[in-house]
């Protein structure tokens, strides 16, 4: 069989040129005889991967001077414990809850002090993103936190949320390069990256200086701890080096494909290819309020579990793989990130629309 299309939400389809260098590349790294699996991580060689990704990726997103990259270990999870051990100085933060992952960093942040949930849409099972331009932040919170793409219900902020004055902490790990972003307006973007960078096993942390301190709570692990891979380089222990060779090769497919308003372009182009077809169809129906509609995924429902299941199976035959929704929303889900080319999108549509026929 050769290659699918893979609708998967994560770990996720990668761009095959970067397969492919990696593949010319396994058994004999640029003329060291190795694999980059193989490699010292305090080699010349190795640092070149680093620096050159870290740069690429500070060019891709116009990353300011006073933000640091880190390439970190413990996927985006792990992220949500950071966060507060590292950031909640008079132990209050506020939250705003649109889906199973920002709940999940919420639950997490409860551990380290008092946390507020100044929004949800719970109320409506995540299909929408609140009204965020007048809430009722804390004056003493030492940031407020959003996740900015939730990946299983398929919603996107579309504008950040007015913190009046607050540290914003924003997981991307769904949306993470899938547009141009104002880094400035963070003081935290992190996002794990087997989502629409790369190999799964590590999360991205770009993070303003004056939030790297070592005034964190008492009990912080050392590796927990910003400052100590700050100041290492990410380099701190070994780090996924396979991981940060193979985003690194995505960051320079990026670069040669126009950038991130080039994506934008492109992802918007995708997306309303397949919203527009769900708009008017009496089958499928999106699940998500327009307003609110994620670019990188699109969860959608026939209404009868029997033929979603009947879809799913079928699609798979098809070569359309991965489009099972998640196990808490059911139906159907088409992750289409950076690396899903137009006619992947274009083939889920023709074969839905074929579908729609047959099971009229
Ligand atoms: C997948 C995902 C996570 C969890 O990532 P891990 O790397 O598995 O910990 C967190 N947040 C969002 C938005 C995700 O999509």
């Amino acid at each position: 069989m050769g290659r699918v299309y893979n609708f998967s939400a994560g770990p996720a389809v990668l761009p095959e040129p970067v397969l492919k260098e990696a593949a010319e590349e396994m058994l004999d790294y640029r003329g060291t005889g190795m694999s980059v699996m193989e490699m010292s991580h305090r080699s010349p060689e190795f640092q070149q991967i680093i620096d050159e990704a870290e740069q690429d990726l500070r060019d891709l997103m116009h990353i300011p001077d006073n933000y640091k990259v880190l390439f970190l270990q413990g996927g985006a999870s792990q992220q949500f414990a950071m966060i507060p051990m590292n950031l909640m100085k008079n132990r209050v933060a506020d939250y705003i809850v649109t889906g199973q992952w920002a709940k999940k960093a919420y639950q997490e942040a409860q551990k380290y002090g008092k946390v507020n949930k100044i929004a949800s849409s719970e109320d409506k099972t995540f299909s929408y993103i609140p009204d965020c331009s007048d809430l009722p932040i804390s004056p003493d919170a030492d940031y407020v936190y959003i996740c900015e793409n939730n990946t299983i219900y398929g919603t996107k902020f579309k504008e950040l949320p007015n913190t009046k004055g607050k540290t914003l902490v924003a997981d991307v790990s769904s949306c993470f390069l899938s547009e141009p972003v104002d880094v400035s307006k963070y003081g935290i973007i992190y996002g794990g990256v087997q989502k629409n960078i790369g190999p799964a096993g590590m999360v991205i942390v770009i993070i303003r200086e004056d939030l790297i301190t070592e005034d964190v709570l008492p009990g912080t692990p050392t590796m927990l701890t910003y400052k100590t891979h700050a100041d290492a380089g990410s380099l701190y222990n070994t780090p996924n080096s396979y991981c940060i060779y193979i985003c690194g090769k995505v960051f320079k497919w990026l670069k040669s494909m126009g950038g991130l308003e080039e994506m934008k372009r492109r992802n918007e182009e995708k997306a309303k290819i397949l919203y527009d077809y769900l708009d008017q169809s009496s089958l499928f129906k999106g699940t998500v309020e327009p307003a609110s509609r994620s670019l990188m995924n699109v969860p959608f429902v026939t209404g009868d579990k029997e033929l979603d299941a009947k879809f799913v199976k079928e699609a798979k035959e098809a070569g359309l793989v991965n489009l099972k929704g998640h196990r808490t929303v059911g139906g159907m889900r088409a992750s289409i990130y950076n690396a899903m080319p137009k006619e992947g999108v274009e083939a889920l549509v023709a074969f839905m629309k074929k579908f729609e026929e047959e099971n009229a």
